[in-house]
């Protein structure tokens, strides 16, 4: 099930025509966006999506989000929908038509979870290491290559799934060529060594996770250490888990990486999933 609804409040038909082909979304992936999970009505983390939507749109020099629009579109799609108990909704805001007057275009569209999201929570996941081309210190020297921001431009993060797929595995860990670890294409990475938690530190030109931070306040409630600090790829082998988090995907264990088995992280993995849910 899709139920769409516009940034003027109003709803509309998510099969029907209705982006412009001169719009600089299309043409160029020129906006940026957001996907957020609402489980039983409710949208988690909301906050601060809306905040990296708008230090996304700022990093394009695109016009500010009108957030209360935003929050109106989401209460539309979730008012109007009558699917499963769990939505993902995307938030999308683009710079507008080619030559317009600098309207900016936007929406939020509600979308089922698909079943291979939903399968691979449960089971895990295999992934692969591959080079992003990003090296410390790149992003804020070349703020234009916006690394860090949400943009429309994925298609090289979909690539990259798709190398993976080649490669036999499901996802990817994207890496410095020194070795360092990134992200996932649609996810943060997030290792577990004892009872601390530490993921890479968006200064790498990396996405901000909501979901990584979620998880971090939850495990500091709970009395683990959390730690921001680059993880070179030869850390994840020995480590007691590896994992993949992102708003749809929650946290998703990978139990191969490279083609190696990591050591068993099933019961860590149910662990971490009760810290994440008890935010909610
Ligand atoms: N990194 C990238 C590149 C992403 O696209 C995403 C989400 O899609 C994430 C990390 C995880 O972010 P969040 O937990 O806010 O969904």
């Amino acid at each position: 099930m899709r139920v769409l609804a516009l940034l003027d409040g109003t709803p509309a038909d998510p099969d029907a025509p209705l982006i412009r082909v001169d719009d600089l979304g299309l043409l160029r992936g020129d906006g940026v966006f957001e996907t957020i999970l609402v489980v039983g009505g409710e949208p988690r983390e909301l906050g601060p999506h809306l905040d990296r939507l708008a230090r996304s749109a700022a990093m394009l020099d695109m016009p500010e989000p009108d957030l209360a629009a935003f929050r109106r579109a989401v209460d539309l799609v979730l008012g109007t929908w009558s699917g499963g108990p769990e939505i993902a909704v995307k938030l999308v805001f683009t710079r507008g038509v080619e030559g317009g007057d600098g309207t900016p275009t936007g929406f939020a569209l509600g979308m089922d979870i698909s079943p291979k999201v939903i399968a691979q929570r449960a089971g895990g996941i295999s992934a692969v290491t591959l080079e992003r081309g990003i090296e410390p210190g790149l992003a804020e020297r070349a703020p234009w290559l916006l690394l860090g921001a949400k943009s429309l431009s994925y298609a090289v993060n979909m690539a990259a799934l798709r190398e993976a797929e080649r490669r036999g595995a499901d996802e990817v860990v994207f890496t410095t060529s020194s070795g360092s670890v990134l992200e996932g294409p649609t996810s943060t990475l997030v290792l577990a060594r004892g009872r601390t938690l530490t993921t890479p530190p968006s200064t790498l030109g990396i996405l901000p996770g909501t979901t990584q931070a979620a998880l971090f306040r939850a495990a500091e409630r709970a009395g683990w250490s959390v730690e921001v600090a680059p993880v070179d790829v030869a850390e994840l082998y020995p480590a007691d888990g590896v994992f993949l988090v992102s708003s749809v995907r929650k946290i998703t264990r990978v139990h191969t990486l490279d083609g190696k088995a990591l050591p068993d992280s099933t019961g860590l993995h149910t662990v971490l999933d009760g810290l994440y849910e008890s935010e909610y």
